[in-house]
């Protein structure tokens, strides 16, 4: 039994990496072993002659300790695109056994293993026309964080994502709203969304710089801690 779960968005790009990074160190300076687990990653960066995917290398520049290569991803294809087709373009297909097996063994392994997400819930995962990301978290039996932005068009993403989450009796242990500006609007799209779904929430503020990542400081986290052991 761990602090083991998935860090799940309403959208691409909306800041799963950022979040999974930060929690992973918030366990580190706890004293915890933790692998974050990226299982598809897809869209290789290619600069000055070197290569390499952004979600495993942000884990590792931002790890308290180095961090065990094969364990934090199963699949990478190089075109950014869903699973399916990044997979497809490269002969290749993605199994759900392999990445169920290896989730089961992190979890004997680490005291807290963070699974991060591909893009949204409704993402194909492989060739099966009615499977989906979100149908592999639920055969996990982890509970879920959901990130979602705090801009113009949340509410509507969150509550689509929510409700599919819970359409499929998924865990919910919370909401990060990231990117957050401190504007009406945000303030009112937090509140609204919270009201609707008793689902705690916390506020990432936008980053000016990746680093400030190491410093910022979150109201509530302690809750969402208290929330995943309870759950899993
Ligand atoms: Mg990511």
């Amino acid at each position: 039994m761990g602090q083991n779960f998935w860090v799940v968005g309403t959208d691409t790009n909306i800041g799963k990496t950022i979040i999974t990074t930060y929690l992973m160190r918030y366990f580190q300076l706890q004293g915890k072993s933790v692998i974050p687990y990226k299982p598809v990653q897809t869209g290789i960066v290619v600069e000055d002659l070197q290569s390499y995917y952004e979600d495993t290398t942000f884990y590792q520049m931002f790890s308290e300790s180095s961090l065990i290569e094969t364990h934090l991803n199963s699949y990478s294809f190089k075109e950014a695109a869903s699973p399916h087709y990044a997979a497809k373009l490269e002969g290749a297909g993605v199994e759900e056994e392999i990445i169920l097996n290896h989730i089961q063994q992190l979890k004997m392994m680490y005291d807290s293993v963070i699974c991060e997400g591909a893009g949204g819930l409704y993402v194909p995962l492989n060739e099966q026309p009615h499977y989906y990301f979100i149908d592999l978290i639920k055969q996990t039996q982890l509970p879920v964080i959901l990130v979602a932005s705090s801009k113009l068009g949340t509410i509507n993403h969150t509550l689509l994502s929510i409700e599919a989450l819970k359409n499929r009796d998924i865990p919910i242990a919370g909401i990060v709203f990231n990117m957050f500006e401190d504007t009406e609007l945000e303030i009112n799209n937090i509140e609204t969304i919270k009201q609707r779904t008793n689902i705690p929430v916390i506020v990432m503020p936008k980053l000016h710089k990746l680093s400030d990542l190491k410093d910022v400081q979150i109201e509530g986290i302690d809750f969402l801690e208290r929330m995943l052991a309870i759950q899993c």
